[in-house]
């Protein structure tokens, strides 16, 4: 979502120096774009769930502070985000309105409603106070490249998942965010079986932690499908879909991936909303029947999921196909 941003920055200013701060597998990820010159890992939590140590956060800040930034332009809606721009010193800091924030920024924007506009346009937004806004004609938005060394990883583990297949579909059947992110995992199974008997070969993706129910779904499709779920990190699983005939994913950071490459992507929408955080990319899909509670954004469901009940598996399947597939 922020990758038009980044390119919009650059363009504007190509000799400023931009220091990207963000998670470290999405710094990783996005670092061979050359729209940052600097990447800064901001502190994670533990995989127990604790905050990370005050004095890494603190470290951050001195860096930051050090460098003496002209501007900051923070994309995420939280307090703590505000807090540290305002802490690094920055001259201009632009930021939705939001948390009581408004304090901390010299540009203070106005939050659009949810889905009023796309999330990437929210974020171009940003850029408008330091001259990098959005355009009427933008250019339009390159491929995401994986760096060579993906691509080889990636070729390792289709070569071991689908051996003997030419075409192969991915398929990432979880979200991080719930099952009222999650098409029914008997569809997924339903359409992989579909695709073998096309001749497709289909891999199933997700993180460590969606291991079960991956496995569980390429063992019910047969022979044919296997799972890779917790064996790739970000810029491979890229390298991996960038070669899919087709990925079937749910609203999911896949399918964000899958579109950021340029991959023939097929999103399944349940209660989000896809007019704000649909992937970006020339040949994503997107299906959403959305009845009249959505969007909700909850993460679990009262009323039976109808908006991803709803999803026919004739559908899904006649998108794939539309995708060559
Ligand atoms: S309340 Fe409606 S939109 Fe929300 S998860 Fe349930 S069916 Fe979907």
């Amino acid at each position: 979502m922020a990758r038009p941003l980044l390119h919009r920055i650059r363009r504007a200013h190509p000799g400023a120096e931009v220091r990207a701060v963000g998670p470290a597998a999405l710094l990783g990820l996005l670092f061979s774009e050359r729209t940052f010159d600097g990447a800064e890992v901001w502190p994670a939590r533990r995989a127990s769930g604790r905050r990370p140590p005050a004095a890494d956060r603190e470290r951050l800040v001195a860096a930051m502070r050090a460098w003496r930034p002209d501007a900051a332009l923070v994309l995420p809606f939280s307090f703590s985000s505000a807090w540290f721009a305002h802490r690094t010193g920055a001259t201009i800091r632009v930021g939705y309105a939001h948390e009581m924030r408004s304090p901390l920024l010299t540009h203070a924007l106005r939050r659009p409603a949810r889905g009023e506009r796309h999330l990437s346009q929210e974020y171009l937004a940003l850029g408008e106070p330091i001259g990098a806004g959005p355009r009427s004609s933008e250019d339009p938005l390159p491929p995401l490249i994986p760096p060579p060394e993906a691509e080889r990883a990636a070729e390792g583990l289709i070569a071991r998942a689908a051996p003997d297949a030419h075409r192969f579909a991915v398929m990432a059947p979880r979200s991080a965010y719930g099952p009222a992110r999650e098409w029914p995992a008997e569809r997924f199974v339903a359409l992989a079986c579909r695709m073998i008997e096309r001749g497709l070969a289909v891999i199933v993706c997700g993180t460590a932690a969606e291991r079960e129910t991956c496995g569980r779904i390429a063992a019910a499709a047969g022979p044919g499908a296997a799972s890779l779920a917790g064996e790739t990190d970000l810029p491979t699983l890229a390298a991996l879909v960038r070669r899919a005939t087709v990925a079937v994913c749910n609203d999911s950071g896949l399918a964000h991936l899958a579109g950021a490459v340029g991959a023939a992507t097929v999103t399944l929408y349940g209660s989000t909303s896809s007019a704000w955080t649909a992937a970006l990319g020339p040949r994503v899909r997107v299906l959403q029947h959305p009845p009249v509670c959505s969007p909700c954004f909850r993460r679990t469901c009262r009323i039976g999921y109808r908006c991803l009940t709803g999803l026919g598996l004739d559908e899904v399947d006649g998108a794939c196909r539309e995708a060559g597939a």
